[in-house]
């Protein structure tokens, strides 16, 4: 989730073969108790919901994914293949559910966190179906479940991640991490599974994966897409965490299993600004972009402009799914100004000899923000309102996003930041 996404793999098994109670037919849906946040109590407690897509829910296989319990995965300098990261596969996954008047309950902790984790990818996955994700074509995604994953030698928990080398979800068991877990944060969930739709809608043809190579696009490009990817998984898992109710977002939703000062960092209400080592580094190597955390620095920055613009046009339903679509059709355009087509044409300008180029030809973060722009339809107040937010927090003092409306003011969070900042 909140570290490198990159080529991470996955594993481990953890007590999460249970012993088996019952076997609930999950034909229309099944009634379970998860544990969900609940705005009026300020706080995650046990619900119960339905469950619709899992045809087996004693293994928690259905059309969103598929939990694995008991792999293994190791990354070290031998590592090269997909072969050589995994040393088990694991397998299929067994809950104690006791059914109580036609509801599942889950009869310990890991059968409550996975029962969980499944309906959160459910939530996810029934919002992009609402943006125009076609949840066929998209199909389902294994969910490696406390897999043990080890990275030269030490062993990696407390994190959460999309692995796109396998193209699924690993959630690691905890340590240090003990408050809220990650599988039960459906904002966490809503992060993970929206990288898989960005790759998905993104570099889902074979040959735009080449985005994240700077050998075949540049170092801005890939800097620039991994940021994108993390601002717009957080600006999504905050939207897929509303649950249907946009008057109660969190624009904190990591707090509840995030030592405070990291979440404090992507606090999508507070102001945050494009720092000059992002500005002026957007064409370093990549493996430092990403250590100094700066995708994730920059993907707040853009989380934080979209957070700000529903705060000036209204948190409703009607203005966060006109956000969160124009950010779907930002993604997935092709032509004009799209994201998709201008990884296409910086591939295109990038791969001709192998040698890596520092600068971007088309995938900018200006561009990228262009698109998001040009993604926003019929909504003048909020696109507007978006322009204005992205010239003051991106300090595009020339106002030259062409996709904006003409006369746009910035907004003053940052400059005004910088003055009383500088201020004696
Ligand atoms: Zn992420």
């Amino acid at each position: 989730m909140f570290r490198p996404r990159s080529s991470l793999s996955l594993a481990l098994l953890a007590g999460a073969l249970l012993s088996s109670a019952c076997t609930p037919a999950a034909d229309s849906g099944s009634d379970v108790i998860v544990l969900a946040y609940q705005s009026d109590l300020g706080r995650y407690d046990r619900k119960i919901v339905r469950l619709e897509t899992a045809d087996d829910l004693i293994a928690l296989n259905g059309s969103v994914a598929e939990v694995i319990g008991n792999a293994e995965f190791k990354i070290d300098e031998d590592t090269e293949t997909i072969d050589d990261l995994i040393v088990k596969k694991g397998g299929s996954v067994k809950l104690d559910l006791k059914e109580i008047d036609g509801v599942f309950v889950p009869a310990d902790f890991h059968s409550l966190n996975m029962v969980t984790a499944y309906y959160n990818f459910e939530r996810a996955s029934l919002f992009f179906k609402d943006l125009g994700v076609n949840p066929n074509l998209f199909g389902k995604r294994k969910l490696y479940y406390f897999p043990k994953l080890t990275i030269a030698g030490e062993e990696l928990k407390d994190n959460a991640m999309y692995v796109s080398a396998l193209d699924g979800f690993a959630v690691l068991p905890f340590d240090e991490l003990q408050t809220l877990p990650l599988a039960i944060n459906m904002g966490v969930m809503g992060h993970e599974y929206t990288h898989a739709v960005i790759d998905y809608l993104v570099t889902g043809a074979d040959p735009y994966s080449g985005i994240n190579s700077p050998t075949y696009s540049s170092n801005e490009a890939v800097n620039v897409f991994s940021s994108l990817h993390e601002g717009i998984a957080d600006f999504m898992g905050s939207a897929i965490a509303c649950d249907g109710d946009y008057k109660h977002c969190d624009p904190r939703f990591m707090d509840m299993s995030l030592p405070s000062e990291l979440s404090s960092d992507r606090d999508l209400s507070k102001v945050h600004c494009l720092s000059s080592a992002a500005q002026s580094g957007f064409n370093q190597d990549v493996t430092a972009f990403a250590n100094a955390g700066l995708n994730y620095e920059v993907g707040t920055v853009l989380a934080s402009s979209l957070w700000r613009t529903l705060s000036i046009v209204g948190h409703t339903e009607e203005n966060w799914m006109t956000l969160a679509t124009g950010l779907y059709i930002a993604l997935q355009a092709d032509s004009g100004y799209g994201i998709m087509g201008l990884v296409k044409e910086e591939i295109a300008a990038g791969n001709q000899g192998g040698f890596i180029k520092t600068d971007a030809t088309h995938l900018t973060m200006k561009n990228a923000l262009n698109a998001i722009v040009e993604g926003v339809k019929d909504n003048s107040n909020l696109k507007k309102a978006l322009c204005s937010v992205f010239y003051d927090r991106f300090h595009l003092a020339d106002r030259s996003l062409s996709q904006c409306p003409a006369s746009i003011e910035p907004q003053s969070d940052c400059s005004s930041k910088a003055t009383s900042g500088g201020a004696l």
